[in-house]
């Protein structure tokens, strides 16, 4: 805090000089100018005297009173300054802001003459604390580094703007030149900072809103688009720019069932996995809902494209825990490279969807990587879906029925009804080929209606004729998850009046698997009601004992795959009469798919297994040639048995 000096000494000091003066010319004119004080000692010289002293006399006063005048003025001002300085130094110490004055001292040193604010103070560098020491004496050589170049350049005549960055502030600083009056010499820097540490870290935040999936914390769709956009600027550089896209499998079901929470919570951990899975080159995004991608510009062999591929859908098909929740998530993916299979970035992308939807037809946790094919394929898939909505009505669906052979009495036991679908142009339609578009399109709900209400009727219908034989019908993914399947179910069975303990409802393993609580219930719900379950193509999946063990069903259908040239693989023998023995213990039936050979009948009745399907018995026909047919097995063996 600064002091008022005692000036009024000054004045009267500067008065008396004056008084000193007029007094010393009075007595040199007396003395030293020639005069004759006997001839000229009159009235007049008294007069003049006495006129002189007069004024000198006036002139003090007047002067004395200037002083005393001036001297308060002046100790009003200065009193003003120190209050404002003090004001000014107490105000700016907690103002955002610093200011201050930098001269350049012996061999170019710099150093404070004035700094206030709060920086100051925080960084303990005050005018009180700074003056006379070197910049470099009193900072940081992180600091002095950043800000010394800066500094120089106002030295030199510029206006700059830098910034300083402490351990938990950031600060924008202005400096500008101080001419020496009427010259072109630099003696001093102004200048100012601003604390715009808030500013920073809302600017991050910003930042990383923009550019980030707030949930996953990946890269979002936005950055994705800007980055291919730089890869393909730079391609002299990249050479390369892969892309794979990957999308969950029914990932809408884990959220429509389960409910949101469980949803991200699963997006989360896939990309956790994603992170896990990936090189260090590969740039990971979530591209809004289950869509993820990974880009890379490293020019991978198709071997390894692959390799990553393969190691992404092993990697994610690995049980998630969701709370109380296993889920047994896929995804599929489709790949894509610039510039061998796009010409830009929206190629680029809608390339690796067609071929991401192609994993999805074949049967999902798959990838693919674009090829013109899935180009012609896709318009094709469009074709078939565009054909699929006026199916039903038109009649072109027919329910085929494949026998089920008992293998001790060698009767038939039961039917699988498989759907057909003559297309009037396009001919026959394999439901491999149609199954999957209905699925991606939603028609499925209402084409499986259609074929259970169908297979009921038909029940009926061979009941009326005296053949009472079980059905069983395939259910797919979106079905099983459908809402009210059972009560929609219970409805037909109603109206048909058919007996439910002649129902059975074939269900995939992944579909079983997806979510296991939730399996279990509709299960249940199902098997209270009298129908019968089978988990269809078994063996594909990765379903544990203990998760078997869980699941209400009563039958297990090897997959064909197992079945497919048996006779000559003592691996897949070990693998069937595993499965065998696994039904055996769970109480499960077993049926045998795809058996084409009597030597593969052989085999598997050998290994015990209870039922026989296939093209060696029978291939899926139409009704009426499954009436002959049962008809003629169940007469041979009725005298079979009876001979
Ligand atoms: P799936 O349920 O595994 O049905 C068995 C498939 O194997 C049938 O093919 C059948 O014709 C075929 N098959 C039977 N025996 C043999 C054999 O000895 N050798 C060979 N190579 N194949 C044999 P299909 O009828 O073409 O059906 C294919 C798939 O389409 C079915 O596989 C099933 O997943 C689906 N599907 C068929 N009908 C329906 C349906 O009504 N609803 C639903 N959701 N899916 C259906
Ligand atoms: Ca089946
Ligand atoms: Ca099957």
């Amino acid at each position: 805090m600064k002091q008022v000096e005692p000036i009024f000494n000054n004045i009267l000091r500067k008065t008396s000089i004056l008084s000193i003066l007029i007094w010393i010319l009075l007595i040199s004119i007396v003395f030293f100018v020639d005069f004759d004080f006997e001839r000229h000692l009159n009235f007049e010289v008294y007069m003049i005297f006495f006129l002189i002293f007069a004024i000198s006399y006036f002139i003090f006063l007047l002067v004395l009173q200037q002083a005393a005048h001036q001297s308060s003025k002046m100790m009003f001002i200065e009193n003003e300054k120190i209050a404002i300085e003090n004001q000014f130094s107490n105000t700016s110490s907690t103002l955002p802001v610093t200011m201050y004055h930098l001269k350049k001292g012996k061999n170019d040193g710099i150093f404070f003459t004035y700094h206030e604010g709060k920086m100051a103070v925080e960084l303990d560098i005050t005018t009180e604390t700074v003056k006379g020491k070197l910049i470099n004496e009193i900072m940081s050589k992180e600091t002095f580094e950043s800000i010394i170049l800066p500094l120089e350049r106002a030295f030199s005549g510029n206006n700059v703007e830098f910034q300083v960055r402490t351990d938990n502030h950031v600060y924008d600083h202005y400096a500008w030149p101080i001419y020496k009056p009427n010259s072109k010499i630099i003696n001093e820097i102004r200048g100012y900072g601003i604390d715009v540490t808030l500013k920073d870290l809302t600017e991050k935040r910003m930042k990383s809103l923009t550019d980030y999936d707030q949930l996953t914390g990946l890269f979002n769709r936005k950055k994705y688009s800007q980055m291919v956009e730089r890869f393909i600027k730079d391609i002299d550089q990249y050479k390369q720019i892969s892309l794979m896209l990957i999308d969950l499998d029914d990932f809408k079901y884990v959220n429509d069932t389960l409910g949101h929470p469980v949803g991200d919570q699963l997006l989360i951990q896939v990309a956790n996995r994603l992170k896990r899975l990936s090189l260090p080159e590969h740039y990971l995004f979530r591209l809004g809902g289950d869509e993820f991608a990974v880009l890379f510009t490293t020019s991978n062999s198709l071997e390894e494209i692959n390799y990553n591929a393969k190691k992404i859908i092993s990697g994610i098909r690995e049980s998630i825990h969701v709370g109380s929740h296993q889920l047994n998530t896929t995804a599929s993916i489709g790949i894509s490279i610039y510039p061998d299979h796009a010409n830009d970035a929206k190629a680029l992308l809608k390339n690796a969807d067609l071929a991401m939807y192609r994993a999805k037809n074949k049967g999902k946790n798959h990838y693919f990587i674009y090829s013109k094919d899935i180009l012609l394929e896709t318009i094709q898939r469009i074709e078939i879906q565009k054909a699929l909505r006026t199916a039903i009505e038109k009649n072109e669906f027919i329910l085929y029925y494949q026998p089920q052979i008992d293998s001790e009495h060698r009767r038939v036991v039961g039917v699988e009804a498989l759907i057909r679908w003559h297309h009037p142009i396009k001919g026959f339609i394999s439901p491999k080929d149609f199954i999957p578009i209905a699925e991606e399109s939603g028609f499925i709900l209402e084409i499986g209606e259609w074929v259970i209400r169908n297979a009921c009727e038909q029940f009926r219908s061979w009941n009326k004729q005296g053949l009472k034989i079980p059905i069983s019908v395939n259910l797919s993914a979106k079905q099983f998850r459908q809402e009210n399947l059972v009560g929609m179910i219970q409805e037909i069975l109603k109206e048909t009046n058919m007996d439910p303990t002649y129902l059975s409802l074939e269900i995939t393993e992944s579909i079983s698997m997806e979510d296991v609580q939730f399996t279990i219930l509709i299960l249940r719900e199902l098997q209270s009601s009298g129908i019968k379950i089978a988990i269809d193509d078994f063996g594909t999946g990765y379903s544990s004992l203990s998760y078997l063990q869980q699941l209400p069903i009563n039958c297990l259908k090897i997959d064909q795959s197992f079945i497919h040239e048996i006779e000559s693989s003592n691996n897949k023998i070990t693998l069937v009469k595993s499965i065998i023995d696994l039904a055996e213990n769970l109480k499960f039936s077993v049926i045998a798919e795809g058996v084409e050979k009597m030597e593969q009948i052989k085999i598997l009745e050998d290994l015990g297994c209870h039922q026989i399907q296939g093209f060696v018995y029978s291939p899926p026909v139409e009704a009426h040639e499954v009436f002959q047919f049962v008809k003629k097995v169940n007469e041979m063996t009725l005298k079979k048995v009876e001979t």
